[in-house]
């Protein structure tokens, strides 16, 4: 049976750059109406007196997410491409161990 993976984003280094969506597309040639994950750019918030905005990549597509990690040898091509390093995939433990290690906001998806 295949290992469970994680998908693990650090919120507080994401810029909402969408370079990880675009590269996940690239990756597998999808049309640009299709794709395996999604940043999301929130609406502004008040946090600590600051306005923040809430961006965030969502994969929901974790069965492809195990093929790239199998085939790309562990190196996923969205995470891989991330300049801000906010972005990890790997096995569902081995990311619940960095994200209990992380500091800043964390968004897991299992
Ligand atoms: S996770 Fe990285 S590549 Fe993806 S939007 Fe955030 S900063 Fe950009
Ligand atoms: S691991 Fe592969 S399928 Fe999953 S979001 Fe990244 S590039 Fe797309």
């Amino acid at each position: 049976m295949a290992k469970k993976v994680g998908v693990l984003v650090e919120l507080d280094y994401c810029v909402g750059c969408s370079a990880c969506q675009l590269s996940c597309q690239g990756y597998y040639d999808l049309p640009v109406t299709e794709t395996y994950m999604r940043v999301f750019l929130g609406k502004p918030d008040v946090v600590d007196g600051h306005h923040e905005m809430f961006m965030s990549p969502y994969a929901y597509r974790l069965d492809k997410c195990a093929y790239c990690l199998e085939k790309e040898e562990g190196n996923a091509p969205c995470a891989a491409i991330c300049i801000s390093r906010a972005l990890h995939v790997g096995e569902l433990e081995e990311m619940k161990q960095l994200a209990a290690k992380t500091e800043g906001r964390l968004a897991l998806y299992s």
